[in-house]
C-alpha cells in the first residue's frame, strides 16, 4: 500500500510540482524510500493510478495514506506524522530558487497575475496552503444597502489575546536560541519544525525589492480571503509606520497590480497578532472598505493631481487619489506626522501618555490602471478606567464575538471570528429549544455567561428554521458596532467637526 502512495505521489509531483527531469524522479523515490525506512519501490511502476493523480486537485488523499503509514506501521504521534509529511511534500517541490526562477520567467512572459497564479496553485499543490480546511471556514456578507462587511469564522486559527501579542514586543531572553525568530523570518524556508514551531519544508517565497530593501512574498497558511499574501522584510524587526512604508507599499502595486496591499498599524492593540516583524499582507481580493463611497472631498492646494476624500465607513478612513506616486506619498506623510502628535480632547483622543505613542494608521493601496488609492485609517490605542482594553477597540460587551485586536483585515470590513462561535452556535440553539433558565444554561455550557443577554435577546419569538438567521444576523450587528467602536472620529456632530478641524489644520 505505502509503496503505491509512494508511486503516487511521484506522479502527483509529475502534473502538479514539476517534477518532469527523468534523473530527479529516480533520485526523488529513493528520497522518499529512504525517509519512509523502506528499502526499495514497487518493482513494477505500473502508474496505474496516472489518471486519477493528473486530475487530483489538492494532495489530500495522499496525505492521508501517508499519516496513516505513519503512525499506524511507523508509529508516529500525530505531531511527528505531520512534520514527516510536511518534510516528504517539501522534497517533492522545486528548491526554492528553481521556484523563483519559474515565477520570474511567468512575470516577464505572461505578467503579475499569472505569476502569482502560479506560486498560489505550487502553495496549494504542496500541501503548503491547505485548501480544503480553509474552504471549510464559513464565510458570508452582509446584505446591506451599503457599506457592507464580510464574517469569516476561521475554523484553523486559534485565538490570541492582546496582552500576549503585546508581549513579543519585549525583548527576549538572549540566553535562550530562539530560530527562526519568529513565524515570518526567512530562516523558516525549509525549516523542519518542532512541537511549537510549523514545518516549512514546503513553503517557497519571492524576493522583492521595496524602496531599496530586500522583502519576500509568500502566501498566508490561513487564506483570508482570495490569494491572501503576506510580504515580508528580511530583517527580524519591530513594525513600523512612516513615509518609507508608503513607498515601499506603493512599490508593491507597481510590481503587483492585480493585489493591494497594506500594513497594520505599528501599535498592539490596534495592530495585528505579529508585531516584532515588519509584513504586509494583501490579495486579489477587494476588501469591503474599498467598495465604501465617498461622503466628502477635502482641498488639496499643494498639489493639483491628489485627491483626498473621507469615505463613508463604519471607522476612520481617508483616501488618497492620485497618479502621481510622490505626491500621494507626500500627502499621506503629511496626514500621518500630524496624526501621531495630534489631540483632541472633546474626542478622546490623546496621542501621548508620557513618552508612549498612542496614534498611528492602518495604510493599505490599491492600483487601477496608472491611479493608486491609498486608504488611512486613523487609529489610536489609548486605554483608560473605563475601556482598559482600549477606548478605540471593540467594547467589553462585544468580546464574546471578538476580542482580538482589531487590524487591518478588520478595520477594513473583514471579520476573522475565532472557530469557538460554531460551538456557541450549537450551545444556545439547544439552550433555546430546551428553555434553560440562567443557572442552568451556565452550568451546562460555561463559557456561555458572556452571551446570557444575547440569549435572552433570541429568546423572543424563538423558531427553529429562523435561528440560525438570526444568529448570523446578531453576529453582524457586533461586527458593525466594533468596527464603530474603532472609530476615532465618530459619525456625530463632535466627530465630524473633529475630523473637519485635523484635516483643515493641515498644510495641503
Ligand atoms: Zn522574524
Amino acid at each position: 500500500m505505502i509503496l503505491d502512495t509512494i508511486d503516487n505521489l511521484i506522479l502527483y509531483a509529475k502534473y502538479h510540482l514539476d517534477l518532469s527531469n527523468e534523473l530527479d524522479e529516480i533520485y526523488t523515490r529513493n528520497v522518499l524510500l529512504n525517509e519512509l525506512h523502506l528499502n526499495h519501490p514497487n518493482e513494477l511502476f505500473n502508474y496505474k493510478d496516472e489518471d486519477k493523480m493528473k486530475n487530483l486537485v489538492v494532495p489530500d488523499t495522499l496525505i492521508d495514506e501517508l499519516n496513516d503509514y505513519l503512525v499506524n506501521t511507523l508509529h508516529l504521534t500525530n505531531k511527528e506524522a505531520e512534520l514527516k509529511y510536511t518534510k516528504i511534500m517539501g522534497i517533492l517541490t522545486k528548491s526554492p530558487s528553481e521556484v523563483n526562477q519559474t515565477f520570474k520567467g511567468i512575470y516577464q512572459r505572461f505578467g503579475d497575475k499569472e505569476a502569482l497564479d502560479y506560486l498560489y496553485n505550487l502553495s496549494i499543490s504542496n500541501y503548503y496552503f491547505q485548501k480544503t480546511k480553509v474552504d471549510q471556514n464559513i464565510v458570508w456578507s452582509t446584505d446591506y444597502p451599503s457599506k457592507n462587511i464580510e464574517i469569516s469564522i476561521n475554523l484553523s486559527k486559534p485565538e490570541k489575546n492582546n496582552k500576549d501579542i503585546a508581549k513579543l514586543l519585549v525583548k527576549p531572553d538572549p540566553s535562550q536560541i530562539k530560530y527562526p525568530k519568529c513565524l515570518l523570518c526567512l530562516e523558516n524556508l525549509g525549516f523542519a519544525g518542532n512541537s511549537n514551531h510549523p514545518a516549512r519544508e514546503n513553503i517557497r517565497v519571492i524576493p522583492l525589492n521595496l524602496n531599496g530593501e530586500k522583502w519576500y512574498l509568500q502566501y498566508s497558511p490561513y487564506g483570508y480571503f482570495y490569494k491572501h499574501c503576506i510580504v515580508f522584510s528580511k530583517k527580524h524587526s519591530n513594525m513600523v509606520i512612516n513615509e518609507d512604508t508608503f513607498k515601499k507599499l506603493s512599490d508593491f502595486v507597481d510590481m503587483f497590480p492585480s493585489f493591494f496591499i497594506g500594513s497594520n498599524a505599528d501599535l498592539p492593540i490596534v495592530g495585528g497578532s505579529i508585531l516584532n516583524h515588519e509584513h504586509y499582507q494583501g490579495g486579489e481580493h477587494l476588501l469591503p472598505v474599498m467598495k465604501a463611497k465617498a461622503k466628502k472631498e477635502y482641498n488639496v492646494t499643494v498639489f493639483n493631481d491628489v485627491k483626498l476624500y473621507k469615505l463613508d465607513w463604519y471607522n476612520t478612513c481617508l483616501l488618497v487619489v492620485s497618479k502621481n506616486k510622490n505626491h500621494l506619498i507626500n500627502v499621506a506623510t503629511t496626514i500621518l506626522n500630524a496624526w501621531r502628535n495630534y489631540d483632541d480632547y472633546v474626542n478622546d483622543i490623546i496621542s501621548h501618555s508620557g513618552e508612549i505613542m498612542h496614534n498611528t494608521i492602518t495604510p493599505s493601496i490599491r492600483k487601477e490602471g496608472d491611479t493608486y488609492y491609498l486608504y488611512l485609517i486613523l487609529r489610536n490605542n489609548r486605554c483608560n478606567e473605563e475601556y482598559p482594553d482600549g477606548i478605540f477597540h471593540a467594547h467589553p460587551e462585544y468580546h464574546h464575538i471578538k476580542k482580538e485586536g482589531i487590524g487591518i483585515i478588520e478595520a477594513m470590513g473583514l471579520f476573522i471570528l475565532p472557530a469557538r462561535l460554531v460551538r456557541q452556535e450549537n450551545e444556545i440553539i439547544d439552550v433555546l429549544k430546551n428553555k434553560f433558565n440562567d443557572e442552568k444554561i451556565i452550568k451546562k455550557y460555561p463559557d456561555l455567561m458572556d452571551f446570557l443577554g444575547t440569549i435572552n435577546e433570541l429568546k423572543v419569538d424563538f423558531d427553529e428554521k429562523s435561528i440560525h438567521l438570526r444568529i448570523n444576523k446578531y453576529i453582524e450587528k457586533v461586527c458593525q458596532n466594533i468596527l464603530i467602536n474603532t472609530a476615532v472620529f465618530k459619525d456625530n456632530e463632535n466627530g465630524n467637526v473633529g475630523l473637519d478641524k485635523f484635516i483643515g489644520g493641515l498644510k495641503l
